[in-house]
């Protein structure tokens, strides 16, 4: 809970607690099994715990792989986490999970430089909330514009480097961009680890955008991030599922990516 802070008001965290005890309550009065947060964001008595441990993974993937007990880590979890804001859940998020494990390498880890690497098709916008400005973060993205959360579009603070691109567009071009706009701005900034907000749904086959990557797109860009962590972070990654609602392309995709990841 102290790590959650890293990222999230206390007062957030608390009155997510506090939702999630009342609807405890509730379910056992007769009430609702479900508590709305907005209209995507809904909460059931499962949801604080998932979402802890959602986090955690992240922050055991950190702790493992800094102490080199793995040189990178996938953590395969729900809820996702990149639109989950400082003082807000949205978005399926609660917490923000890579921003929660990109603070506690800096905070607990002593780590000058963390990237974040987020290839969701939508906008990161509660990482951006939560690390705008702190220039011990480098965040790159590209997420289809406009597409909830409808933000991005104009980056709030020269640590973000955002890359809105129209629906349709194609896993070609997409590396295009990264070549050009992400690896210069990432080789520049030397991260000693890397973060990944991996979400899949900018392929295809998924409903939630309009993008047209596959299973190769991603194992491409896994393998350009790779290559940056092996030249400057000797080879440290933390990747975290965010979206991906196609279960076939997303299974395909996840593969795709582990296997770039664990050289299989
Ligand atoms: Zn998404």
């Amino acid at each position: 809970m102290v790590d959650i802070a890293l990222a999230h008001d206390r007062m957030m965290i608390a009155s997510l607690r506090g939702l999630s005890d009342q609807l405890a309550d509730d379910i056992s009065a007769g009430g609702p099994t479900h508590a709305q947060i907005d209209p995507d964001t809904s909460l059931n008595v499962y949801t604080w715990n998932a979402a802890l441990r959602a986090a955690g993974a992240a922050l055991a993937a950190t702790d493992s792989v800094i102490a080199g007990e793995m040189e990178n880590a996938f953590c395969a979890v729900r809820p996702p986490g990149h639109h989950a804001c400082r003082a807000k859940a949205m978005g399926f998020c609660f917490f923000n999970n890579v921003a929660i494990a990109a603070r506690y390498a800096l905070e607990r880890h002593g780590l000058k430089r963390v990237a974040i690497v987020d290839f969701d098709v939508h906008h990161g916008n509660g990482t951006e909330d939560i690390l705008a400005g702190d220039d011990r973060v480098l965040m790159v993205s590209f997420f289809q514009h406009p597409l909830f959360p409808f933000s991005g579009a104009e980056p709030s603070a020269k640590n973000m480097v955002n890359l809105p691109v129209p629906p349709y567009t194609k896993g070609m071009d997409v590396r295009e961009l990264i070549e050009m706009m992400w690896i210069p701005r990432l080789e520049k900034f030397k991260p000693e680890m890397i973060f990944i907000s991996a979400g899949f749904d900018a392929h295809r086959d998924d409903d939630l955008g309009q993008m047209g990557l596959v299973e190769q797109d991603y194992a491409w860009i896994t393998q350009r991030i790779k290559d940056v962590a092996r030249r400057h972070s000797k080879g440290r990654i933390v990747s975290s599922l965010e979206g991906g609602y196609n279960l076939n392309a997303l299974a395909r995709s996840v593969e795709a990516h582990i296997r770039v990841l664990a050289e299989l």
